[in-house]
């Protein structure tokens, strides 16, 4: 598996309820490689290109001002299956649903308040991460471990 670099959001009620960094730590923890961090307002012009996807679906309204009622933690990971791991430790996207041991399942009840995005696919991810960091923004660092992370 070819690495991949996906993007994640903590969103606005995951920051509120001062969950960024147990977020963080989790999927900092599987190895994933932390390559973009920063805290944002997201505008509704962004939230309108992030979710074009939903446009038009009952909740998109909704969706556009929960994710930009206060600020996120953009994180852009790093890693061979980078999405898929990432979706695994978030949950499926109804909280009652996310098994436990997942974010959504842990610290969520609400799927319109379910803490956090995870790119669903090569394509998102692709296009996800380039709305969120620019070039410079992203660090391609050397990790001193790497051979006792991944083979
Ligand atoms: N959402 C919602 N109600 C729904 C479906 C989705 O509020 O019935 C919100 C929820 O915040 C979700 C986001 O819209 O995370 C994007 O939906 P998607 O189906 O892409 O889920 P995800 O990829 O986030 O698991
Ligand atoms: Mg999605």
């Amino acid at each position: 598996m070819s690495s991949e670099t996906t993007l994640v959001l903590v969103k606005p009620d995951g920051v509120q309820r001062s969950l960024s960094g147990e977020i963080i730590r989790r999927l900092e923890q599987t190895g994933l490689k932390l390559v973009g961090l920063k805290l944002m307002q997201v505008s509704t012009e962004l939230a309108g290109r992030h979710y074009a996807e939903h446009e038009g679906k009952p909740f998109y309204e909704g969706l556009v001002n929960y994710i930009t009622a206060s600020p996120v933690v953009a994180l852009a990971l790093e890693g061979p299956d980078a999405i898929a791991i990432t979706r695994k430790m978030m949950g499926v996207t109804k909280p009652a649903e996310a098994a436990p041991g997942t974010i959504r399942g842990d610290f969520g009840v609400d799927i319109g308040r379910n803490l956090i995005h995870g790119s669903a696919n090569a394509e998102d991810a692709e296009r996800e991460v380039a709305l969120f960091f620019t070039s410079d923004e992203l660090l391609r660092w050397e990790r001193t471990n790497e051979g006792w992370i991944t083979e």
